[in-house]
This record gives C-alpha cells, sequence and structure tokens, in this order.
C-alpha cells in the first residue's frame, strides 16, 4: 500500500460552507417539520461537509401522500410512450450533470473520483435507460383456452404498477443502488419514496432537480431522510400506504424491514450481505485471476456486495498466488480522491471503521498469519482525521473462524489453500450467504461444473462484476429474497392481471 505524496496538496477539502440537505417531497425541497438536523461528513477528511434533515413521521406521511396522489394523477394516466421519454430525460439530465453527481458522490462516500467517473455515476444514469427500454419491449402472454360449445376463451395478462415502493438505500454505491430500484420502479408507472442511506444524502436528493427539470410529474419521486429503527426509515416501511418495499443493505435490517412488511402482507425484495467465495484453481490464468482477485477484494475499499472475503487457492498454488496478492495490495494507491493515481479511498465512516478494524483484531488473536496489512492507514493532512484502514491480507484460520464467517465489509481477504474440488465446492458454500461466487479456471468444463454447484446468485468465471444489466441479479439464503434485473425487475415492480375473454 502506497500513501500518495501529492495528498499533503490536496484539494478534496470543502471549504465551502455546509451543505443544507433537506426531504425532496411532491416536487420540493423541504425542511423537516422537528427541525433535527444530523451531520453530513467527507469520510476522506473526517470534516462535517453538511447537515441533513432527518425526517419524522409527518414527513413520511407528506412523502407517501404525495406518492399516492401522483399515482392518482398525470403521472397514473400516462401513456407509456411518454413514460418512456421521461425516463430517457432523467437519464440525460443525469449525464447532462455529471460532474455535479460526481462530485456530490464522492464527498459523501471519500470513493476515488476515477471509480465514481467510470462506475456509480454512468450507472445511475444507464439504470433509467435500461428499464425504459424493457418496460418498451416486453410482451405480455396470452392463452387461447378450448371451452365445451367450442367457441373458446382468450385469456391475457396485463401488467399494472405496485403503487407506492418505498425504495431503502446503503451507502456503498449510493446512486448506483438507489437507481437501480427507482429505474424499473418509474419504468413499471409505480411512485417512490426514497430512504437514502444516512452517511450517504446528496444524489437522491440531487436527483430531484433532475426529476423536476426531466418533467416528472411532482410526487412521483420522493425522498425522505434519516435513519433506520424510531426514524425515517422505520416510519417509511411501516407504513400502510406503502404497497411493496425494495432493500438493499444488510441482512439483519432485512429481517427488520420483513417484519414491517408482514403487516398489509406487502411484498419485498431484497439485495442484503454476502460472504463471497472466490475458488482458484491451478489451471487458471495467475495474472488474470490476481488482477480480478485485487480488485473483488479491494475495490471501493471492499465496500461492494458482491466483493470476495473468502479466497481458496489450489494447494500447487498457494504460495505463489499469496505472494502475487500482497504485491497488489500493495500496489494501491491511498490518497487525494481527485488524483487519477489513487485507488482506495477511506471507509464510509469511522464507526464503521471500528467495525472493521475489530475483525483485524480478532483475526491477529485468533492465530491468522498477517500477510500485508492489519491496522488503520496513518494518512497526511488533510486526510488525517479521515477513516483510512489499510489492505489486509490474512492466512492461517480456519473455515469456522468468524473471520471466515461473518461479513467484514472491509479491503481484506483470508487466503486458504485446497485440494481436492468437492472438498472446495462443500467448504465454499458453508456458509449462510449466497450472494456470488468468482471462479479461476482456464478449464471450460470445470467452470461449468462447479459454476453448477456454487449456492449463490452470481457466478463469475474469469472475471468480476460484469454485468449485462438484462440478466437476474440477486443472492440466495440469507443473501436476498428475489432476482431484479433486465425482465426479473417487472416481476416486483408490476402486478400481472388475468383477463379472460369468452369467445
Ligand atoms: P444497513 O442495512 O445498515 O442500512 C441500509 C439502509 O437501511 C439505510 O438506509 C438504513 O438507514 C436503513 N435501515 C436500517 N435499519 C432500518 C430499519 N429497521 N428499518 C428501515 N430501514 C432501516 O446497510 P449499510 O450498512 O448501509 O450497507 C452495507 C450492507 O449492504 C452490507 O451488508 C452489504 O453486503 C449490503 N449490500 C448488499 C447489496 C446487494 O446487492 N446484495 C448491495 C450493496 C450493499
Amino acid at each position: 500500500m502506497t500513501v500518495h505524496a501529492k495528498a499533503q496538496a490536496a484539494t478534496a477539502v470543502a471549504s465551502a460552507a455546509l451543505r443544507e440537505y433537506r426531504h425532496f417531497i411532491d416536487g420540493q425541497y423541504v425542511a423537516g417539520s422537528s427541525g433535527r438536523t444530523f451531520a453530513n461528513v467527507n469520510p476522506a477528511t473526517g470534516q462535517a461537509i453538511g447537515r441533513v434533515h432527518e425526517a419524522g413521521r409527518e414527513e413520511v406521511e407528506a412523502a407517501v401522500g404525495a406518492a399516492r396522489a401522483a399515482l392518482r394523477g398525470e403521472w397514473g394516466r400516462m401513456a407509456l410512450g411518454d413514460r418512456v421519454e421521461v425516463l430517457y430525460r432523467v437519464a440525460d439530465g443525469i449525464n447532462a450533470r455529471f460532474d455535479e453527481f460526481l462530485e456530490a458522490e464522492c464527498a459523501d462516500t471519500g470513493k476515488p473520483f476515477s471509480l465514481a467517473r467510470h462506475v456509480d455515476i454512468p450507472r445511475g444514469a444507464a439504470n433509467f435507460k435500461i428499464f425504459a427500454d424493457v418496460i418498451k419491449n416486453v410482451p405480455t402472454e396470452a392463452f387461447r383456452m378450448d371451452t365445451p360449445d367450442g367457441r373458446g376463451a382468450l385469456n391475457y395478462a396485463i401488467r399494472v404498477p405496485k403503487g407506492v415502493v418505498a425504495v431503502v438505500c446503503p451507502w456503498n454505491l449510493p446512486l448506483l443502488l438507489m437507481t437501480w430500484k427507482v429505474g424499473p420502479a418509474l419504468a413499471c408507472g409505480n411512485a417512490v419514496v426514497v430512504k437514502p442511506s444516512e452517511e450517504t444524502p446528496a444524489t437522491a436528493t440531487l436527483l430531484g432537480e433532475v426529476m423536476n427539470e426531466a418533467g416528472v410529474p411532482r410526487g412521483v419521486y420522493n425522498v425522505v431522510h434519516g435513519f433506520g429503527p424510531n426514524s425515517a426509515g422505520a416510519f417509511l416501511t411501516e407504513h400502510p400506504g406503502i404497497d411493496a418495499i425494495t432493500f438493499t443493505g444488510e441482512t439483519a435490517t432485512g429481517t427488520a424491514i420483513m417484519k414491517a412488511a408482514a403487516v398489509g402482507v406487502r411484498d419485498v425484495s431484497f439485495e442484503l450481505g454476502g460472504k463471497n467465495p472466490a475458488l482458484v484453481f491451478a489451471d487458471c490464468d495467475m495474472d488474470k485471476a490476481i488482477e480480478g482477485t485485487v480488485r473483488s477484494v479491494f475495490a471501493n475499499c471492499g465496500q461492494v456486495c458482491l466483493g470476495t472475503e473468502r479466497v481458496y487457492v489450489e494447494r500447487p498454488i498457494f504460495e505463489e498466488f499469496v505472494a502475487r496478492l500482497k504485491a497488489g495490495a500493495e500496489k494501491l494507491t491511498l490518497g487525494d480522491p481527485r488524483d487519477p493515481a489513487t485507488s482506495m479511498g477511506p471507509l464510509i465512516s469511522q464507526v464503521h471503521r471500528d467495525k472493521v478494524l475489530s475483525y483485524y483484531r480478532r483475526a491477529k488473536e485468533l492465530g491468522a498469519t498477517v500477510v500485508t496489512g492489519g491496522d488503520v492507514a496513518a494518512m497526511p493532512a488533510p486526510f488525517g482525521a479521515g477513516s483510512w484502514i489499510q489492505p489486509t491480507i490474512w492466512t492461517g484460520l480456519s473455515d469456522d473462524s468468524p473471520i471466515m464467517r461473518e461479513e467484514i465489509f472491509g479491503p481484506c481477504c483470508h487466503v486458504s489453500p485446497f485440494d481436492d474440488e468437492d472438498d472446495v465446492i462443500r467448504r465454499a458454500n458453508d456458509t449462510k450467504y449466497g450472494l456470488a461466487c468468482t471462479v479461476w479456471t482456464e478449464s471450460a468444463t470445470r467452470a461449468h461444473r462447479v459454476a453448477a454447484q456454487m449456492q449463490a446468485g452470481l457466478i463469475w468465471v474469469n472475471s468480476w462484476f460484469l454485468r449485462d444489466l438484462r440478466t437476474p441479479f440477486g443472492g440466495m439464503k440469507e443473501s436476498g429474497i428475489g432476482r431484479e434485473g433486465g425482465v426479473h425487475s417487472l416481476e416486483f415492480y408490476t402486478e400481472m392481471k388475468n383477463v379472460c375473454l369468452k369467445l
């Protein structure tokens, strides 16, 4: 790991006045009636850069009411072609204000600009275009059936929006993951109330301006800020005016939200935690496997649900793989998020760093060999108070260690050797999670054989994070409920009803 020399000359510290993040309800920015606000902190510097209004039940009520009114109004009556055009304009609007979104996302998360420029913001825009295209092109099913009188009947299905959808979001890829839900929800004709993470209020708020500029009728897109329990998140998911809840975040939070959704029997779509394995076979292309594993472990400072935290390497290449993974980790450059040379930012907050550090300490106590890292990263001013941490690799722990079983969500992994394909599949699957898995092998037969047996919703062979947005996305076991992406999103964001017409 290197700390970039130019960090001292950084420009990342916001010297401007504190930003104020209000709720976006019925097409307008409104302050919370309680007057309560909380700090918005840039995790790269540890400095407060804004104040966020905290929603109480009153704001949630107003947002849900505005969304219900939008469904009864112009939005509910809008022709599909017009709705598609509106969504294209939202995508264009994000692209037109690309740099504003980039600044806002990087200030909230501390992530390198180079990452957000290529991943977060373009995907934020693409999520509106792709689902506009999906809804425009999706067929409905029809069945001509026989009847005793010989004249038959025609059955055909109609898709209708679910209604008002609550969208509860995490902080790791704020715009990307939020629009991944809002895009299809609006494409299907729903109205939404978004609850961004308390850590990352900026891009959801900015999107309100784009919605207005794009001609999205008021009340279709609403944002309420706040926390989870006893705050905006719980008030929203408990609200009886919410027809369905889509959530990305921790499995424990998903459990709490599912309890709230049970009242009124509301539908849920959950993208939850993971403890994703990588299986590296001796017949892999080592260069590709190292490059891919460095990315899948350390991208976004390890704060990617799809990221790898358990690496299993076939014994003949174990020593070489560990040495090269260490070299890859040590090449990562921590520094000014604006600097194109920076490849790793900080963790999202000091609280999250404390959690990740508790695993770093625990690994040592349990007797792990610390191959590299294992501590906070000391950074020069103006980043000294940021939540920086060293990229870390361990070996030597058993499969039942908490380091191998619990999601850490930091820039770290444990590497274990294996001798046998069946055995490594069993070990990799021995987890309560089932989100993603990577397999590194040059044998096509082995790739298919292993992929078929992995208990995960997403399996990559010789790649990571590569994805066609039309494909199903979601996790098995405690990593989620349902699939989103392409037509699969329509299953959640619409109700289908069948019309049977006797001929
Ligand atoms: P989190 O569960 O702590 O919070 C997510 C959101 O839920 C926040 O907006 C929070 O305010 C809200 N919330 C918390 N408690 C709530 C409650 N009781 N009722 C309603 N809302 C509540 O998750 P996080 O720390 O923001 O994100 C990290 C987690 O997200 C990791 O576990 C990661 O694996 C997961 N994640 C999963 C995916 C995926 O696609 N499977 C993608 C990204 C992140």
